[in-house]
């Protein structure tokens, strides 16, 4: 019965780091489930019954770091590289725009080149103007939202002006121990230069996001609990959290492969608490529910929007390109296309109980409470 008594402060509720590690190893299901329940609670009552849509285009696998996990990670020489054309991915936006998604994501691999980067700012602005130009309505156009990785904060400048105004940088664990393990030593990989970049974001005024791999190899439920006051600590307004899925050609894979590893269903479990948690502690910023959940259980991203998961992102990138952008084994909707998954996620958002906020840019509220 650990936890069920500090589960219903509500409001000003703060759990200790202590409780968060114990609530995300505990076995008993009668907890578990209270957390989940209280999950909900504390998103209708914050965010209310709507979930949004956010397309995602993985516009680019050209990427010049080395993560030990990732699938298009520098070395990774049988991934053809590929990035689309400026044509491509307006195409995407206006999908998005016509069925009615609020908002797009722009991610890649990470590039610092001054070409690429114009090309990117001139996406980012004809995006925008194209979508305000079909947006008869009169509503705000197409929400851009960027994750290109690590820039300096005059590019994060650039593109903020350029009409992008949400940005996703993940911390990937909290831990600067962990974090080296995870990535080569080699200066370009440092734990202090992405937590700089995320800090950077805010300040240049972006509604900021950051989150973790869950069940990587060398983490500890103490580590998880730590990301969670991470999240609180550096006030960010979106949490991109999913498991860690194994790419058995990466170092951190074949690292993994040659350890006891957790269940599926276990993994499983630990990502929805660490959802459930967060929505507790944070109440009111945006947590999508990711594609690697879906990853590990068919119906997990469904599943995890009862458990404070308010967001989905459906992949709009075109089919031909997505078997290129395999970040780890099993990704799913590697062989379908955007009207595919529109569908197949709206049936999913009907089956949670959700109502779909289309057309809206569904903001964080967060992002105005600490602006
Ligand atoms: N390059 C940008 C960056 O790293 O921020 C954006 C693209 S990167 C592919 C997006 C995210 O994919 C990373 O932040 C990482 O958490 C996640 N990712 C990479 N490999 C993964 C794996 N094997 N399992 C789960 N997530 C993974
Ligand atoms: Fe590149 Fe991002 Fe993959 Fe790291 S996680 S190798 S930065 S695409």
């Amino acid at each position: 019965e650990v936890g069920r008594p500090q589960l219903e402060k509500g409001e000003d509720f703060h759990m200790s780091v202590d409780l968060m590690e114990h609530l995300l190893s505990i076995q008993d299901k009668a907890v578990v489930d209270g957390m989940f329940a209280h999950a909900e609670s504390v998103q209708q009552k914050n965010i209310g019954n709507k979930v949004h849509f956010r397309g995602i285009v993985e516009f680019s696998n050209v990427c010049r770091k080395n993560c030990n996990y990732c699938g298009i990670r520098r070395d990774m020489e049988d991934v053809e590289r590929y990035t689309m054309s400026k044509e491509e991915i307006l195409e995407c936006a206006r999908w998005c725009f016509q069925n009615g998604y609020g908002s797009i994501m722009l991610q890649s691999g990470e590039r610092t080149n001054r070409a690429h980067l114009n090309f990117l700012l001139d996406v980012i602005k004809s995006i925008r103007k194209e979508s305000l130009e079909l947006d008869v309505e009169q509503r705000q156009g197409l929400g851009v939202a960027l994750s290109v990785g690590e820039q300096s904060k005059d590019v994060y400048q650039e593109l903020f002006d350029a009409g992008a105004h949400r940005y996703l940088l993940r911390i990937e664990t909290s831990n600067p121990h962990l974090y080296s393990i995870l990535h080569p030593r080699d200066g370009l990989h440092e734990f202090e230069i992405r937590l700089q970049c995320i800090r950077d974001l805010k300040q240049v005024g972006f509604q900021t996001g950051t989150g973790v791999m869950i069940g990587l190899p060398g983490q500890s439920c103490r580590d998880l609990a730590n990301d969670l006051m991470f999240f609180r600590d550096e006030d960010v307004d979106m949490i991109g959290m999913g498991p860690y899925v194994v790419q058995e050609h990466t170092p951190t894979g074949i690292e993994y492969l040659s350890r006891p590893q957790i269940t599926k269903e276990e993994l499983f479990s630990l990502s929805l608490r660490m959802l459930a948690l967060a929505r507790i502690t944070l109440r009111d910023v945006n947590l999508p529910a990711t594609t690697a959940l879906q990853a590990i259980v068919p119906n997990g991203r469904e599943i995890a929007l009862s458990c404070g998961a308010n967001m989905l992102m459906p992949i709009l990138t075109p089919t031909r390109y997505r078997k290129e952008y395999q970040l780890y084994e099993g990704k799913p909707c590697v062989d379908e296309g955007a009207d595919e998954c529109r569908d197949c996620l709206s049936n999913r958002v009907k089956w949670a109980g959700k109502e779909i906020g289309l057309w809206e840019w569904g903001d964080p509220k967060h992002f105005f409470r600490r602006t």
